[in-house]
């Protein structure tokens, strides 16, 4: 990439904690190496919107440990057309952005991939950032680590409810797609049961749960349910237990928007940090329209379109885990 001109930032879709840390990975090492970094403002949007301003090692101070992510984020409806992405090219040439780096989930690495497509004088590095963990190609993305012990403090306090009134809590986690929060939630808060899109079989997988665990030897039990739009998530497993149980005392917690914020974890900032610096690496390496991950603790470059393509599956050893565990 020619040093005159920039490399734009930006983050893309749902907040994560470590982007921060992502940031000023990438702002820090491009100024190191001897490139111009832009913070482009509310993702594809301010894109579009021309929401630019060059950042210095001094704007990245202090923000490490921060959650959230201080060039905002958005979801763009305008990127996914044509004429939105023709404006967003414009942007980077008055701007004289060359490399777009963007910080996001699966959504915001496909409009990369198009928009990379589209225009084959710009490039396009992804950065993994989403709690869900469901990028293929990378073991680990940024922000997982902190919703996932941020999720079983919660679980520990319900804990407390849960055994002191003898109840079964039905306790939603985020992941649409993916149970990686809810199975590994469970596994660590020492849960009785984990429902998770990956495994169809819920029905026989709460009825299990009910004849094992709970009647036999336990007062108290919680359950790990991942957020579904098709089924109802946690609410509707517990309208179930109510109806098909009703001697059992149910409750629900929807943990909902408080898994996205914090500050990161430190497994969180240590992985922004090395993916941000990677992806400068692979600046150098004239690398382009790849995702930068991480695979048994070595960096590795991914195509976006199979990062995109792809389905992460969950590790099955994790349910037989949880299973043996909890009984
Ligand atoms: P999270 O995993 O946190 O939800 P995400 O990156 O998957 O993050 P999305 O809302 O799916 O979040 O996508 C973010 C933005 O990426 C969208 O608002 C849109 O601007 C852009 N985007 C998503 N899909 C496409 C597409 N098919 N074509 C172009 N742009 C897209």
């Amino acid at each position: 990439m020619n040093k005159e001109n920039y490399i734009g930032i930006l983050t893309s879709g749902g907040d994560a904690s470590g982007m921060n840390a992502a940031i000023r990975a990438v702002t820090r090492s491009a100024i190191y190496n001897g490139f111009k970094v832009k913070g482009i403002y509310r993702g594809y949007e301010g894109l579009i919107a021309g929401e630019v301003k060059e950042l210095t090692t001094e704007d990245v101070s202090n923000i490490i440990q921060r959650g959230g992510t201080i060039l905002k984020t958005a979801r763009s409806k305008e990127f996914t057309t044509e004429e939105g992405r023709r404006k967003a090219y414009e942007v980077m040439k008055k701007e004289h952005i060359e490399t777009l780096i963007i910080i996001g989930g699966d959504g915001s690495l496909t409009g990369a991939r198009t928009f990379a497509e589209e225009y084959e004088d710009i490039t396009c590095i992804g950065l993994p950032g989403t709690i869900d963990n469901d990028l293929w190609g990378t073991d680990m993305t940024i922000g997982y680590d902190t919703a996932l012990n941020t999720i079983v403090e919660c679980v520990d306090k319900i804990r407390d409810t849960a055994t002191s009134h003898e109840r079964i809590f039905f306790v939603e986690v985020m992941g649409r797609d993916a149970g990686f929060l809810a199975q590994n939630s469970a596994i660590a808060s020492g849960a009785e049961a984990a429902i998770i899109p990956e495994d169809q079989t819920d029905v026989d997988q709460l009825e299990t749960f009910i004849s094992r665990g709970f009647r036999k030897t336990k007062n108290s039990s919680i359950v790990i349910v991942s957020e579904s739009p098709k089924d109802g998530g946690a609410m509707h497993y517990a309208e179930r237990v109510r109806k098909e149980y009703p001697q059992y005392d149910v409750r629900v917690s929807i943990l909902g928007h408080l898994q996205r914020g914090g500050s990161p974890s430190a497994g969180d900032r240590i992985l922004a940090s090395r993916l941000g610096e990677a992806a400068i690496q692979a600046l150098l390496e004239d690398q382009r329209n790849i995702m930068i991950g991480i695979r048994n603790d070595e960096i590795v470059y991914v195509p976006i379109s199979e990062a995109i393509k792809k389905d992460k599956p969950i590790n099955k050893d994790l349910i037989r885990v949880l299973n043996e565990l909890s009984i």
